[in-house]
């Protein structure tokens, strides 16, 4: 893990509130690597557009404090903290040629002209974009000028890149051309990031870590595989790609780190401990669909459900399979499109097996309540 003394970036109890009331961003820390590649991944509101706003200058912090190599940056203005930056609609100067809006970053910082003539060639060659110096952007594809916002933001070669939903505005395919292209240029320059998505795919498939956020609040702060596979509670795991919470009932935390629950219909299941403690929640059982089976005759599982079939959703290279549980709910699961997918008709019983190994008790809202606790 890496040393939090020594962090390049570093958030330190930051608070930030607009109105003196609500705090939107609440005790937020975050310690970031020389050259890491950070996301903020959370849903609309949940604050992350505040905490750029922050790095960058343009809002105050209310508490708290930030620093660069150890240096507290809340009095540096703006325009000195040398940070690049990429938005979703961060307009290129349309007067101006794509050529000219890259010198300008170094025209700013007076750069000799000869200096900034080359640094522009080299920019343009780095985006694929070396004949079209002399376009305007109106001339440009939205990806093309995309591609010249962020070698604009990158070209005066800040060491600290901050890029608020850069690829929201474009289309599918070219959002994955983008995230390739960025990817490319963050591995070649070795800048550090802190990027701004509410896209979940976006995020496991570019970041070194990824701060997870909800209601101001870091969740979780982990490698993509660790939040997909370890979540810390049961808003990681349902936000971080498709799963299952099934609810259940009281929790019987063990010393092995097991939980053991039942249904409403009394069906006994057993998990990982993800966040149970004081048994005063119910709790639930999270599962991701493709690790749950359909049980064939003569397989056992940990954990075995009966369900009722209610329909499928047919994907091309997986098919979804939905279930209703016993006690309401329902459970979806994911199987590839093979020849063991199989046919079931509306309504037709079947059960559903998993590995308690791969399934996490998390801490529900709802209270126990009227039970021995
Ligand atoms: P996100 O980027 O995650 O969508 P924001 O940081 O933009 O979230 O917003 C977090 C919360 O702060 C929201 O409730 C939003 O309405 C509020 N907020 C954002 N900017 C301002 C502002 N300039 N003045 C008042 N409230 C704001
Ligand atoms: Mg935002």
């Amino acid at each position: 893990m890496p040393n939090t003394a020594e962090a390049f970036l570093k958030f330190s109890h930051v608070r930030k509130t607009y109105d003196q009331k609500t705090l939107v961003v609440d005790d937020f820390n975050l310690a970031v690597d020389k050259g890491e590649f950070i996301t903020l991944l959370g849903p609309s509101g949940s604050g992350k557009t505040t905490v750029l706003m922050m790095l960058a200058g343009f809002e105050n912090v209310t508490s708290g404090h930030i620093t660069i190599d150890g240096q507290p940056i809340t009095r540096i203005a703006p325009h000195k903290r040398n940070i690049g930056m990429v938005f979703q609609n961060y307009a290129l100067f349309p007067h101006m040629t794509v050529a000219e809006n890259l010198a300008y970053p170094l025209k700013v910082r007076r750069m000799p002209g000869a200096q900034i003539r080359q640094r522009v060639a080299e920019y343009l060659k780095l985006i694929e974009l070396e004949p079209f110096g002399d376009r305007h952007p109106g001339q440009l594809s939205g990806g093309q000028r995309q591609r010249v916002a962020l070698a604009r933001a990158l070209i005066f070669e800040p060491a600290l890149v901050l890029m608020d939903e850069p690829l929201g505005a474009l289309d599918k395919k070219l959002r994955e051309q983008m995230q390739f292209e960025i990817t490319r240029l963050h591995r070649r320059l070795g800048f550090t990031v802190i990027y701004v998505t509410h896209d979940q795919s976006e995020a496991l498939t570019m970041s070194s870590r990824i701060a997870v956020f909800n209601a101001g609040k870091v969740q979780q702060y982990a490698g993509p595989d660790a939040l997909y596979e370890q979540p810390a509670n049961a808003f990681v795991a349902n936000f971080i790609g498709e799963n299952n919470l099934i609810a259940a009932g009281r929790p019987e935390l063990d010393d092995a780190g097991m939980v053991r629950t039942t249904l409403p219909d009394g069906t006994p299941l057993q998990a990982r401990n993800g966040d149970c403690h004081a048994a005063t929640r119910r709790c639930l059982l999270s599962i991701r669909p493709e690790k749950l089976a359909i049980v064939q005759p003569g397989q056992a599982f940990d954990n075995q459900v009966t369900v009722g079939f209610l329909t499928r959703h047919y994907v091309g290279d997986f098919i979804r399979y939905y279930f209703q549980l016993p006690g309401g709910g329902r459970a979806v699961v994911k199987l590839l499109n093979d020849t063991r997918a199989p046919q079931l008709r509306d309504g037709q019983p079947a059960a559903l097996g998993w590995s308690a190994a791969d399934s996490f008790a998390f801490q529900s809202d709802v209270p126990l309540q009227g039970e021995a606790i």
